[in-house]
């Protein structure tokens, strides 16, 4: 036996088996991200919490003896075996290593993988749909709403997809999700009509969504030139052809609105919808990320009544 297993059977430590699962619960609580354990105290005291480790065992410093070099290296017992469950969840594709995290999001943290996401939700007893409205990273999704974000626009740029009745429906979830995160960031979760951005109390639930100008029903792509940010007011106005979108940016209302009852679409004393008429709607900084000008031509053309 090593010398570690040997202190951690002797500390009476939980198994790493346990610890995995517990690791895996605490990212999904965390949102898919945990920093690394010797800087990540809460989640290190969190799991600590969980199997009631004593203070000894919390603190317990590992010594290994260098000797060519004549020191001593301490290192903490409990982030040993964090790290220890941390890697064989990496080696099974749960989670991604601090190192590859950090090249997508510049954080050096452990990062719930798709694998591991579906692993978690197991765990709690939720079905695998949850997957779709929870606020959790996944290393996948980041992966590719980064692509989305950096990559430049084609010359020759159609906004339907066509070639797709082939794709798993995991990846077309990831594609779906990496969507909604990279039009997110890039409207800075906003709606690009009112410019409300407003969040939950105490997660990344957000006022604004990501709104696809031409739906998937009309085979509309999941990229950035296909995509808005709105506020759930806007989106399903936008969606139904309450308004659209010149390509100079100016809202078109519907003509409809003069049919509705003097009493609707009221607030605050306001015609929700008529005050929306000329206004401008706000895009990214980056040309290379506005909406491509077909896929709001086409939302003219069909879904504005
Ligand atoms: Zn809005």
């Amino acid at each position: 036996m090593s010398y570690e297993a040997e202190m951690f059977a002797k500390m009476r430590m939980p198994s790493r088996e346990e610890v995995e699962e517990q690791l895996l619960i605490a990212l999904f609580k965390n949102g898919g991200v945990v920093k690394e354990f010797a800087k990540g105290d809460e989640v290190v005291t969190q799991i600590a919490d969980f199997f009631m480790l004593n203070s000894e065992q919390r603190s317990f410093e590992l010594q290994t003896v260098y000797r060519k070099e004549n020191r001593i290296k301490k290192s903490n017992l409990w982030n040993r075996l964090l790290y220890r469950a941390a890697h064989s969840l990496s080696k099974q594709s749960f989670v991604s290593l601090p190192s590859q995290t950090f090249k997508i999001t510049g954080q050096k943290e452990w990062m719930l993988t798709e694998n591991g996401f579906d692993e978690a939700l197991k765990l709690r007893g939720l079905p695998e749909s949850e997957k779709e409205v929870l606020p959790i990273k996944s290393f996948e999704v980041e992966r590719y709403s980064q692509r989305l974000i950096s990559k430049r626009k084609p010359a020759n740029y159609k906004p339907f997809s066509i070639h797709e009745a082939s794709v798993k429906p995991s990846l077309q979830s990831v594609r779906l999700r990496s969507f909604r995160r990279a039009v997110m960031q890039a409207y800075n979760c906003s709606c690009a009509v009112c410019g409300l951005k407003l969040r939950a109390p105490d997660s990344e639930i957000w006022e604004a969504e990501a709104a696809h100008i031409i739906p998937h029903s009309a085979k509309g792509k999941d990229d950035i030139w296909n995509g808005l940010s709105l506020c759930r007011l806007h989106h399903w106005t936008f969606d139904v052809g309450w308004f659209s979108v010149a390509n100079n940016r100016k809202i078109i209302v519907s003509e409809k609105i003069a049919d509705l009852p003097d009493e609707s679409a009221q607030m605050f004393g306001n015609n929700v919808l008529a005050q929306l008429k000329e206004k401008e709607i706000t895009l990214p900084l980056n040309p290379n990320l506005w909406p491509d000008e077909s896929a709001l031509e086409w939302h003219r053309n069909h879904v504005l009544k």
